[in-house]
């Protein structure tokens, strides 16, 4: 049903001062078709099996229809991108449809790619079929591989045509529209709290930092100053654990601008990520950041505690004291510091630290870099080193990691044995079984990940109606430590054409 009319629920592009959010109504698309949904989202906001199927479904989570008694809302918020600041930003292609409680838990319903809002500036409100499909995949991996992230409920074909620039040849060309309904506690960002402060609005802003932590960290309490640094410290947490699930799955973000991390610590906003496939620190999908690599794989903890730092600024006036957020955030990286040692020697099978530790992890990232070396696999296949092995036999059991296999000799082919020399000195120092290690490793250590050619392939043949592939790719992705032989393909490196291939833009 059509809602009443309301002079600001209007989608005119402006600067939107003194509030978080306009009330702005989903572009009715022409001819929305359901690609795929997420039963197990929709299971836990409440929506069933036959819901789903229906009519109504498709017309909500397409931006058709609003739902009876809500108002759908586009946020306002700043932020720095690229470690510039870049005034308001807000949500452009974003709408909120409403927020449901199911079994005592709340959840927002955002669609992406539902048209303009007031803070689309130049742009057109709209996604296409090539990065809804990545970004639906993708969260919904993440959250099997058990990192924190927003949720995918559906994927939608809007039956309209998007104008983009081609990545490759640099040409427009019109593709497929879509909108993805995608699921999180809230979509609020670092930059919300940014755009307040920098418009010195601090009666909104502490209204809202009060906001956030009655409604969404119940559990803190005490003076309000005192709630202000907990609520902070909790941010920063959060925000830490997340960055650490990343580094272990080798997942590179690739837009880590301060609009693009949330106050949940959950992963937000796939646009041009990537999946590491030959162990590299320096590397990015993103190739806007091709120069500086800000946003590369091995920088992330630091650009996450950078973030943290303009948090920390935006919310500064409200303590008015330095010290103790400057406390935080150097614990964030001490933290840091010892929870990647440790994840890393999860990674290892190790259950106990000792004084070796520095020069295994090291010792390894350092290895792997010597000449191409698939992470996933590398990790999944050293759960079948056995402490009786020899070096050699170890190398043989983790070669189909290795790219370019003809490059193992010689002075690499020694580094090789070194470093296993090591390892299975560490390994035979503890008592667990190699069955018992093998079967935590691979807790630890997915087989199957989302690799950019995979969602290439599977955003090829969505182009040409067929929707199997994304369907395969769910599927497989909901068990990513399951061994899952009937999708053995799927554990592979990397294949020669996808080589130099990059993420996606938007
Ligand atoms: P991102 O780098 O994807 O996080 O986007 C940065 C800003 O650009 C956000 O405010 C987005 O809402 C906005 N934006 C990105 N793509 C579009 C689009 N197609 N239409 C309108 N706004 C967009
Ligand atoms: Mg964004
Ligand atoms: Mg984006």
């Amino acid at each position: 049903a059509e809602l009443p009319a309301d002079p600001n629920e209007t989608n005119e592009v402006r600067q939107v001062s003194n509030a978080l959010f306009s009330y702005v109504n989903p572009t009715k698309p022409s001819n929305p078709k359901l690609i795929h949904t997420s039963q197990e989202v929709a299971e836990s906001v409440g929506i069933s099996l036959d819901e789903i199927k229906s009519e109504s479904f498709l017309n909500v989570f397409s931006g058709k229809e609003v739902l009876p008694e809500t108002r759908p809302f586009a946020m306002c918020y700043a932020g720095h991108q690229f470690g510039n600041w870049a005034g308001q930003l807000g949500d452009g292609r974003a709408i909120n449809l409403t927020e449901v409680t199911h079994n005592d838990e709340s959840f927002m319903l955002q669609l992406k790619g539902a048209g303009r809002t007031p803070y689309s500036r130049t742009a057109d409100g709209l996604a296409v079929l090539r990065s809804s499909v990545r970004e639906y995949l993708c969260a919904e991996a993440m959250h099997h591989l058990g990192v924190p992230t927003t949720r995918s409920l559906s994927l939608m074909l809007s039956g309209d045509q998007v104008l983009r620039d081609m990545l490759y040849n640099g040409n427009a060309a019109y593709e497929k529209g879509a909108i993805v309904c995608r699921v999180a506690p809230s979509f609020i960002r670092f930059g919300s709290f940014e755009m307040l402060t920098a418009r010195n609005e601090l009666q909104s802003l502490k209204q809202f930092v009060t906001y956030n932590i009655k409604y969404y960290f119940p559990e803190i309490k005490g003076e309000p100053k005192e709630q202000y640094l907990q609520f902070f410290k909790t941010v920063a947490d959060k925000t830490r654990e997340m960055i650490l699930h990343w580094q272990r799955v080798g997942f590179v973000h690739g837009v880590m601008n301060t609009d693009n991390m949330s106050i949940h610590g959950i992963t937000i906003d796939y646009g041009p990520y990537g999946w590491l496939e030959n162990y590299d620190p320096n590397w990015t999908p993103n190739t806007t950041d091709s120069q500086y690599r800000r946003y590369r794989f091995g920088n992330q903890p630091q650009i996450a505690q950078w973030n943290l730092y303009q948090l920390a600024n935006a919310i500064f006036p409200l303590i008015n004291e330095a010290e103790p957020l400057e406390k935080i955030l150097e614990s964030f990286m001490i933290d840091f510091e010892s929870d990647y040692k440790n994840m890393f020697l999860s990674k290892l099978g190790l259950l106990i630290s000792t004084e070796t530790d520095n020069a295994l992890v090291d010792g390894l990232e350092t290895v792997l870099q010597l000449s191409e070396t698939d992470m996933t696999i590398f990790f999944r296949n050293l759960s079948s080193v056995q402490k009786s092995d020899s070096p050699e036999k170890a190398i043989e059991r983790i070669q189909d990691s290795f790219y370019i296999p003809e490059q193992i000799s010689g002075t690499i082919l020694e580094s090789w044995q070194k470093w296993f020399t090591l390892y299975l000195e560490r390994l035979r120092t503890e008592e667990r079984s190699d069955k018992d290690r093998s079967e935590k490793m691979n807790t630890i250590n997915p087989k199957y990940v989302l690799r950019n050619y995979m969602a290439q392939l599977a955003i090829d043949a969505a182009d040409q109606e067929d929707y199997s592939l994304i369907d395969e790719l769910y599927t497989l992705l909901q068990k990513p430590y399951d061994e899952q032989p009937e999708f053995q393909k799927w554990f592979a490196k990397r294949p020669d054409w996808a080589r130099s291939k990059v993420g996606c833009s938007m």
